[in-house]
């Protein structure tokens, strides 16, 4: 092809092979509805952090699922909210900011749970955009044959009688058919991410993701919306496999730290172990992390200091 090696054709991508096809899909849907287990389960690696409380993604995460001739690049991002405080603000802001910049949405809708003012939100705000999209009902596995059909019903009239998969993304269930529907969204373009890639994340955000979601999983209440992760240091050790790394939990006050510590750091030490695991499943190398709590007060409503987190 004639635009081959032309940068200023593609902004520095390597255009696709003939008949390649590709594009962006965000995936929108309240927090809690299985987002993050979905672009997983797709991308078949841990990219996204998954836990039972709500906002737990505050960044776009990049999946990317390639088959043979498609590239799929999946933006994880943060549920719908009302404006509550400069972080919720902000995900409003890359919400608003990734439908301008998607080619294709998939919207999830909870089928264990009523549908609400989110829902009808969300499939508003993707409607507006005029982007083709996939609707799914999620967490079919929690419901029996009768409620789920009238949950899909429900669904559908919601979604204005577009089409609506029911699926389960923990099990992997009705996926198929939604990685189809996306590919069929997907417009000629290039090969974004080498075969193997599977996120663009920066390995600190990472890291900081992995610690985080052990942290989410050892705190109730207030506790986990104030918990926030810093990465101060990666260093590979040349003597030796073993990756060392520093980190900082982050908290709002020095009762949360208490918490945080737990009895004699019984808490923080929990915490660090399950996420030294995690990291290690991901490098395949041996690692050892230094993680200590730091009370910064009011941090969620520091502009500035949220969005170096993000
Ligand atoms: P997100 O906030 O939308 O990203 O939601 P997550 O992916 O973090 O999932 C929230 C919770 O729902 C986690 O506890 C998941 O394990 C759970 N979950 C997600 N998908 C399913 C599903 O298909 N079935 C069941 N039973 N649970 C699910
Ligand atoms: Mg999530």
């Amino acid at each position: 092809m004639s635009v081959a090696g032309d940068d200023r054709l593609s902004g520095g991508i390597p255009p696709g092979e003939e008949g390649f096809r590709s594009g962006f899909v965000a995936i929108l849907g309240r927090p809690n509805v299985g987002k993050s287990t979905l672009v997983n389960h797709l991308v078949g690696r841990k990219v996204s952090i998954v836990s039972d409380h709500p906002q737990t993604t505050r960044r776009r995460i990049t999946g990317v699922v390639t088959l043979p001739a498609c590239q799929i690049v999946l933006l994880d991002l943060p549920g719908f909210q009302r404006p509550f405080d400069s972080l919720t603000r902000r995900m409003q802001n890359a919400v608003d900011d990734a439908l301008r910049e998607v080619d294709a949405t998939l919207v999830m809708l909870n089928a264990t749970e009523p549908f609400g003012g989110g829902d009808r939100y969300v499939l508003e705000a993707v409607g507006a955009a005029g982007l083709p999209g996939v609707i799914v009902l999620n967490k079919i596995d929690l419901l029996d044959g009768r409620r789920l059909g009238a949950r899909l019903e429900e669904a559908r009239g919601l979604a204005g009688g577009a089409a609506v998969h029911a699926v389960s993304a923990l099990r992997g269930d009705g996926l198929g058919r939604v990685v189809d529907d996306l590919a069929a969204a997907m417009a000629p373009g290039p090969r974004y991410f080498p075969e193997g890639q599977s996120s663009d994340q920066p390995l600190e955000l990472l890291v900081a993701e992995l610690v985080r979601e052990q942290a989410l999983r050892r705190t109730r209440e207030e506790v986990p919306h104030a918990i926030a992760v810093e990465v101060g240091s990666i260093t590979e050790r040349t003597d030796r496999p073993l990756v060392e790394i520093e980190a900082f939990l982050i908290v709002e006050s020095e009762s949360q730290k208490a918490i945080v510590v737990g009895k004699g750091g019984r808490v923080v030490k929990a915490i660090g172990s399950a996420a030294r695991g995690e990291i290690e499943t991901v490098f395949g190398v041996q690692v050892f992390l230094d993680l200590r709590v730091k009370v910064r007060r009011r941090w969620r409503r520091d502009e500035r200091y949220v969005e170096r987190l993000l």
